[in-house]
Parts: C-alpha cells; structure tokens; sequence
C-alpha cells in the first residue's frame, strides 16, 4: 500500500492556514478542542488504513456490475466500510446534535473524507452522498420526514442519492420530465427516469432514500415548476416495516474510473405505483437541492484534490526508489545509476503535482472554513462568507477537476512506462480523477456560471470581498523580503482580472453570448490567480515560522518545502494567468454561437 496522503500537510492546513481554533470559538463548535479533533482525524486514518485503501485496485478490478434482475453487485468490503464510517460519526458527523450529529465543523469533517478519498476513491461518495441527502431532508423536511429517513442513513443502514439526471436532461435540469401527480392521502405517485444515479442501488445498505427532482403535474414550465420529492425504494411503515415501493433499477453504467461505486439507471413508477412524499413547498426544488449540489461541488473539488494528493505521493514515493541514468554533469559510466528524483525534469513533475494538490487542498480548506463560518456566525460575517463561498465554489470543483487531471497524467509520466502499467496505482487515479470535470456540472457550466453569474452577483461585491482577503495576504507577504516580489506578481495578475472583465462588458450589459463563449478561458485565468493566492497565504506563515525559528508544529524542511514550492508554482503555473487574459482582450472573436464554419 503506498502513501496516500500527507498528515503534515492536512495538519498544517487545518492548524496554522485555515485556523481551526478560531472556527472551535463559535459557539456552534464550542464544544470541540484541538487536541480531540486530532484525535479523531488519526483514527480517521488508521479506519481509512486498515479498511479503505488495501481493497482501492480490488475494487476496481472487480467493478460494481448490474445483475441483471434489478440489483447491483459490489464488492464486498463495501458493507464494512459504510458500516465502520457510520459507527465513527463520519456520514452524520457534520449534522447538529439535534439530529444526532456531532455537530463538527467541515474543516473538520472533510479533512477526514479527503483521507477516506485518497485512500480508495470507489467508496466516500457512497457515505458523502448520505450526508448529503440527509442534509438536504433536515433543511427542508418536516419533524416527521426528519425521524423517517435521517437516523437510518446516518446509520449507515440506508443510503441517500441525488436523482435529478435523466436521458435528455444532464446540465439542462430545465428539461426534466421525471412527473408527480398529487394522491388524495397527502403524497404524490411519481413517474419517470433517471439516470447515471451514484449509490442508487447496492449491497451494502437495506434501503436507498433518492432525493428526486419531479414536476407536479400543471407546473410552470422551466426551473420554476421542479419540486424535491423522497422516494424510498421501500416504503417505512407506522409499525417499522418496510412495504417495496415502484422503484426499479434498469441498469449499471460500466465506467473507465471509480468502478466500485455504483452508477445506475432508476425508473420510477413502472407499474404506476411509485409513491413520492414532498420536500418543502411544491415547485422550489431546484433551489433546495442547490445546497446539496453546492455542497456536492465542494466535495467534489476536495475528491479531485485527493486522489491528486494520491497519484503525487505515490510517484513520490516510486522516485525515491527508481534508479537510471545519471546527472548531465557526470560523465563516467561506471558511476551506480542516480534515483530519478535527481533528475530536474523529475523534480519539476513532482513539484508541478505538489503544487496542484496542496493548492486545490487548501482552497477546499478556505470554501470549508467559509461554510462554517455561514453556519457558525451572524450578521456580517455570515453574509459576507456565504458570497465569498458562491464565488470559490465553482472555482475550487473546477480548478481541482481539471489541473487534478493533469497531475494524475504527470504521476504516470514520472514512472515511465511503468506508470502505464496496471501493477501501479498512478493509471488509476488518473481514471478515477476524469469524472470530476464532469459531474456535478461540467467545466464549461461552472465557468458560465462563475463568469455568468457569481462575478456579477449583488453588483460584484463577492468579488470585491475575494479582492480584499487577496490584498489581505499580499500585505502579510510584504512584510517578509523574501516574499514582497511575489506579493507585487499577486497584485498584478488581480489587475488583469479587472481589465478583462471591464473589456468583456460583464458589469455593462456587453454580449452574453460573446463573453460568456470564452468563460472557460476566465476561469482559467480566476483559478491560477486563486491559487496563487492560497499558495502565498502558506508561505507567508512558512517563511515567519522560519524567520522566527519556530518549529514546534512542523520541520524547518516542511516549512521551506512550502516556500519553495510557492514560489515554483508563482513561476511555472501562475504565469499562464496571463496568457490566459491575452486570449481574451483579444478583439479577434474565434468562437462564436453563430459561426461553426471551422467544422466545415
Ligand atoms: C459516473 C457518473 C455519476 C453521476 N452521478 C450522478 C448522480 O448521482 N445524480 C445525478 O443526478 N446525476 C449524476 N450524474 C450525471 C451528471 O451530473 C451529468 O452527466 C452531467 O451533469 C452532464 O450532463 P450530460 O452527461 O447529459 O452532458 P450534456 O449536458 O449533454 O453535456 C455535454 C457537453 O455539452 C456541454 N454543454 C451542455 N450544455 C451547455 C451549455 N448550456 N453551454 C455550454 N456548454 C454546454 C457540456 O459542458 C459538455 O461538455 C453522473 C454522471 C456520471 C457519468
């Protein structure tokens, strides 16, 4: 089993940049200390040790697969793994006491999923799915919906899903036809498909709670007339029975990447007696299920940056051990071989991998430290955070999707051939890692909505907040010489952003459809300079633990391990920021809704 991730890191990142101790003073998470969240999070470990990553390739080569009457094989360790995550608090663990939480804050919490993520990417979205859907029915649901399905899926008994896709409807949800026709004992009888439905059919749980976008019958049309319905695959009665509602699963997609967790096809309503019961009032559930998916996002953002955060230690770990060739400056033969970490052209794979998986690992830090602090304050600061949040939110799915990827494509190259081979895990990640541009919006509909929506949102100020933490880190850097040439490349590459959103009319009513044609490329550009920001934010408390000779947390080496790493990252990523921003002050507009001559 190779390492999977680095405890140093996650402790830095929860310790000295993101601050748990301060989140811990809210009264909301007064009752939780330091010493004991470490605590938990190395157990967390040792669970994700002994029960998670030795099955990561047996769960892939032994796939989740339709058997073809309705149920859906898997592997099975499954059972035990929801089970042990369950009994250890980590699928309800972020819900309030009342609901039989722990009530810990996501700084927290899912620096425990990013290790059960790491270790073996087929099984945490069976677990964050639950908590997800349990969230989703304690927002919106009543007392009764609450004590019906939450304690069973925080039992790990019963799993939660999200059911919105359907044939024709994938980023599209104004589409959706999936129907509900109002009964005269207060439910709804639902009929219609769903597809590409994680965790909606499995082993390892007695029952699967699918949280389903539908249209009451009449509706308006469009995203005005979707509602949230649950629909339990078997019906909990008064007396604790369970009655088989009309939920059929057709089918399990078979997938290049995260094959141990179940993707399948759900038809509702086949022999019209498929019983749904409503979430909240009828036609606003696209806008309660938007806190699962935003949250879903995040989380997903965090997977990418794990299973990045994997492929990189585990090419780490190969280069330390593969000896060949020898330095350019060693001209005898007869020398032994170098290890490959000697070689620059290595270095600069390992450390383009370090710097996208702990950057994107650190930016998920700030979206979970914003998302406490919505859930923890008042006033201000909770306004303030939760539009600093909608703004990162694309941002941080996005960027750990995409530059995951590529990290996960660097960890094969930096083992050679050997890379390509099933005998390492590197092949894998980089097939698990796909998916994440994908789901949950795809790149190109968070950077419409990054661009379309969150830069202009209450007249740009979420962005203006974004410019303030910004301009916060850069006067932190200045005060360290090391630092200054880097907090000034910091400042200008916020300036660019300015400029090309005042020469794209974003905030003047310029052509929508014109700009919003190039959003992927801002996106681009806002997540280099994003992470930037998150790289300078830890060295600038690297470079005053080295400058004060403070190192009771982390080694000398860690802390300048940091500072150089930044500074590799200032240099070799965050200058594409800039070509990025030339590709669009260009006056020359090559991709156009109405010019598709380039096809021709
Ligand atoms: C493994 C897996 C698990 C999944 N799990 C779930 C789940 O649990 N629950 C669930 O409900 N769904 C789930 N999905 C569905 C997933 O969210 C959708 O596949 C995704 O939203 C994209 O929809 P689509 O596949 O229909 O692609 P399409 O919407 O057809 O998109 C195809 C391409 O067109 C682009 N495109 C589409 N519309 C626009 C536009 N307006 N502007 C610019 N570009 C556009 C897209 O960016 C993409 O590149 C899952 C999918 C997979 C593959």
């Amino acid at each position: 089993m190779s390492r999977y991730t680095s405890m140093e890191h996650n402790k830095f990142l929860l310790q000295e940049v993101h601050r748990a101790n301060e989140i811990f003073s809210l009264p909301r998470y007064a009752h939780l200390t330091w010493e004991e969240v470490w605590m938990m999070i190395e157990a967390a470990k040792l669970l994700a040790d002994r029960d998670m990553a030795p099955y990561f390739k047996e769960m892939d080569a032994q796939p989740a697969h339709y058997d073809g009457n309705g149920g859906v094989k898997t592997h099975t360790q499954l059972k035990t793994i929801i089970q042990q995550a369950a009994e250890n608090g980590w699928i309800g663990g972020g819900a309030s006491f009342e609901h039989g939480g722990m009530q810990l804050p996501m700084v927290i919490y899912n620096t425990a999923q990013h290790i059960f993520m790491a270790a073996n990417n087929s099984c945490q979205g069976y677990f964050s799915l639950s908590a997800g859907a349990a969230a989703l029915i304690t927002s919106f649901g009543t007392a009764e919906q609450i004590n019906t399905f939450v304690p069973n899926i925080f039992a790990g008994k019963w799993q939660g899903t999200m059911a919105l896709t359907e044939p024709q409807a994938g980023s599209s949800l104004t589409d959706i036809t999936t129907s509900a026709k109002a009964t005269a004992d207060g439910f709804y009888t639902i009929t219609g498909q769903k597809i590409f439905i994680s965790g909606g059919q499995h082993e390892a749980c007695d029952n699967f709670i699918h949280l389903t976008l539908a249209r009451i019958e009449g509706a308006p049309a469009g995203v005005k007339g979707i509602s949230l319905f649950i629909i339990p695959k078997f019906w909990p009665e008064q007396d604790g029975t369970l009655t088989p509602n009309d939920v059929f699963c057709a089918g399990d997609f078979q997938k290049m990447g995260q094959r141990g967790y179940c993707t399948t096809h759900l038809v509702f309503g086949d022999k019209a007696n498929c019983k749904g019961w409503l979430v909240g009032e009828p036609h606003k559930g696209l806008a309660y299920m938007f806190q699962m998916m935003n949250e879903a996002r995040i989380s997903v953002g965090l997977d990418a940056a794990s299973v990045a955060m994997a492929a990189y230690q585990a090419s780490l770990q190969y280069t330390n051990e593969r000896p060949q060739g020898r330095l350019a400056s060693e001209k005898d033969p007869l020398k032994p071989a170098t290890l490959i970490i000697n070689h620059p052209d290595v270095q600069r794979m390992l450390l383009t991998q370090k710097a996208i998986a702990e950057g994107a690992l650190s930016l998920v830090m700030e979206c979970n430290r914003l998302s406490d602090l919505v859930h923890g304050s008042e006033g201000e600061t909770k306004k303030n955070s939760l539009l600093l949040l909608e703004l990162l939110t694309p941002i941080v799915k996005t960027y750990s999707a995409e530059q995951g990827s590529r990290s996960a494509a660097l960890a094969i190259q930096t083992l050679g051939g050997y890379g390509f081979t099933m005998d390492f895990p590197v092949q894998q990640h980089y097939r698990d890692l796909k998916i994440m541009s994908l789901y949950e919006g795809t790149t190109g509909i968070q950077s419409i909505d990054l661009l379309g929506r969150k830069v202009i949102m209450e007249k740009g100020k979420a962005l203006l907040l974004l410019q303030e933490e910004i301009n916060h880190t850069i006067t932190e850097a200045n005060t360290s010489t090391d630092l200054k040439k880097y907090a000034h490349q910091l400042e200008i590459e916020v300036a660019r952003i300015q400029q090309v959103l005042t020469h794209l009319g974003v905030f003047t009513q310029g052509n929508i459809d014109r700009y919003l044609a190039d959003a992927s490329v801002f996106m681009e550009q806002m997540s280099y300079v994003v992470i930037a920001w998150q790289w300078l934010k830890q060295a600038v408390i690297a470079q005053h633990n080295l400058e004060a000779g403070n190192f009771k947390n982390q080694s000398p080496s860690f802390y300048e391990g940091k500072v150089l790493t930044m500074k590799f990252f200032f240099r070799y990523e965050l200058t594409h920021a800039a070509a990025c921003a030339e590709t669009l002050l260009d006056e020359e507009f090559l991709t156009n809704v109405s010019n598709k001559k380039m096809f021709d």
